[in-house]
C-alpha cells in the first residue's frame, strides 16, 4: 500500500520551511499598504514595471491559469523553475542521500541521472527492449527489479513521449507500474502536446503516488522563461511547495506564461505546423540511403539511424546545422536525433544530407 509519509526523507517532513516577507503577510483587497517588510527599494530602473518588489512566493495568479487548462484543482498544480528543478525537488523529498535510489529505464531524458548523481542516490536501469519497430518498456524486469528493492528504491522516472526514442508509452504499463510500485512514479510529458496519445494526467485522481511533469519549454515554445509544471496529488504539491527555493518563478517569467496562456491559440497552431512539417520530413528522410532508420516518433524531434552518425554529425556542423549526437546512448548506436525545425530550416538540412558522400 502506497503511503506518502512513509516514504519521504524524515528530514523533509520534519523541515520548518523559510517563511518570506510576502508569505507572512497577506493583503487583502482593501486599501494601500506601505511594504516596508523586505528591503526592497521603493523605486524600480525600469519605469512601468514593479521589479522591485519581490513575486509572489505561490504564484497563485499562474498557478490557477495553469490548472485552468489542465483542467485541475490549483492544489494539484506545482510549477518549477523548468521541469529540471522539479527532478531535483522530488530526489531530494523521497530519496536519502548514499542509501536511497532511483529507477530510469535508458536510452532516456539525461537530467534524472545528473540529478540522481549530484544528490548522491543510485541508479537502477532497464533499457527499453528493441526490435524492429521500435522501442518497448521491459515491463517484467522492471517490475521484478522494483519487488527486489522494496526497501529503498522511491523514485521510477518514466518519460512519455520518450526523449530521445520519441514514443509514447502504453497507458496499461504505466497503471501496472502503479499499482505495483508503492513509491514515486513521474511520468514526464514534456513532448505530450505533440502527441496523439492522451496524457496520463487524469489518473493522478486515481493514483496518489504519480507525478506527471510538463514543461512550457517545447510545444509552448518558451525554452528561454524557464517554467515547469508538475501535476500531483495535493500532498505531493505541499511537499514540493515546502522545499523549493522561496521564489523559484521570478516576475518576468510569470508575467510572460500568463500572457501566452490566456492570450493565444499559439499552441494549436504551432504544434499543427510542426506535426505537418514532421510528416514531411520523416517521408524525405526516408529516402535518403545513408539513413538506415527512422523511428515512430509522437514528439517533435526525429531518432535517425545513419551508416555513419559521427560522420555525418560533423558534416552536419560544417554546414552549420548542429543536431543531437545519441550515438553513445545505450540502443542508440549510429543514431542522431532532430529536432523538427521550420520549413526553410528542414529544407536546408534535407538539402545538405542528399548533398553527403
Ligand atoms: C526538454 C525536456 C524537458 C524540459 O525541461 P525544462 O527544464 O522544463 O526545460 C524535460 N523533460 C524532457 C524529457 C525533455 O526532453
Amino acid at each position: 500500500m502506497f503511503n506518502l509519509e512513509k516514504i519521504v526523507r524524515e528530514n523533509i517532513l520534519k523541515l520548518t520551511p523559510y517563511s518570506s516577507a510576502r508569505d507572512e503577510f497577506k493583503k487583502d483587497s482593501s486599501g494601500d499598504y506601505i511594504f516596508l517588510d523586505a528591503n526592497e527599494n521603493d523605486s524600480c530602473p525600469l519605469s512601468g514595471k514593479k521589479l522591485n518588489r519581490y513575486p509572489d512566493p505561490k504564484q497563485a495568479q499562474l498557478r490557477q491559469a495553469v490548472a485552468k487548462i489542465k483542467n485541475l484543482k490549483e492544489e494539484e498544480v506545482f510549477l518549477g523553475n523548468g521541469s529540471d528543478e522539479i527532478v531535483d525537488l522530488l530526489i531530494r523529498i523521497f530519496c536519502e542521500p548514499g542509501k536511497d535510489k532511483i529507477l530510469i529505464t535508458p536510452p532516456t531524458y539525461g537530467m534524472y541521472k545528473v540529478s540522481a548523481d549530484i544528490n548522491d542516490v543510485d541508479i537502477l536501469k532497464v533499457p527499453f527492449l528493441k526490435d524492429d519497430k521500435g522501442f518497448t518498456l521491459d515491463n517484467a524486469s522492471l517490475i521484478n527489479l522494483v519487488k527486489q528493492n522494496k526497501s529503498n528504491l522511491k523514485i521510477i522516472f518514466l518519460c512519455s513521449p520518450n526523449n530521445p526514442t520519441g514514443e509514447c508509452l502504453e497507458r496499461a504499463e504505466v497503471k501496472n507500474i502503479l499499482n505495483e510500485f508503492d513509491g514515486i512514479v513521474v511520468v514526464d510529458e514534456a513532448y505530450i502536446d505533440f502527441s496523439k496519445d492522451k496524457s496520463m494526467l487524469e489518473l493522478i485522481k486515481e493514483f496518489p503516488n504519480l507525478v506527471v511533469c510538463n514543461t512550457f519549454s517545447k510545444a509552448w515554445g518558451l525554452a528561454g522563461a524557464r517554467l515547469g509544471a508538475a501535476f500531483s496529488s495535493n500532498k505531493v504539491v505541499e511537499l514540493l511547495d515546502k522545499i523549493k527555493p522561496p521564489y523559484n518563478i521570478n516576475s518576468l517569467t510569470a508575467e510572460t506564461c500568463l500572457k501566452v496562456i490566456n492570450a493565444s491559440d499559439f499552441l494549436e497552431i504551432s504544434v499543427d505546423k510542426i506535426a505537418n512539417e514532421k510528416k514531411r520530413l520523416t517521408k524525405e528522410l526516408g529516402q535518403i540511403p545513408i539513413i538506415k532508420k527512422i523511428y515512430p516518433s509522437d514528439a517533435n524531434f526525429l531518432l535517425a539511424e545513419f551508416t555513419e552518425s559521427s560522420k555525418v554529425f560533423n558534416f552536419l556542423i560544417e554546414n552549420k546545422i548542429v543536431v543531437r549526437d545519441r550515438s553513445k546512448e545505450i540502443l542508440c548506436e549510429n543514431c542522431l536525433r532532430i529536432t523538427v525545425g521550420s520549413k526553410s530550416e528542414n529544407d536546408k538540412l534535407l538539402e545538405v544530407l542528399k548533398a553527403y558522400k
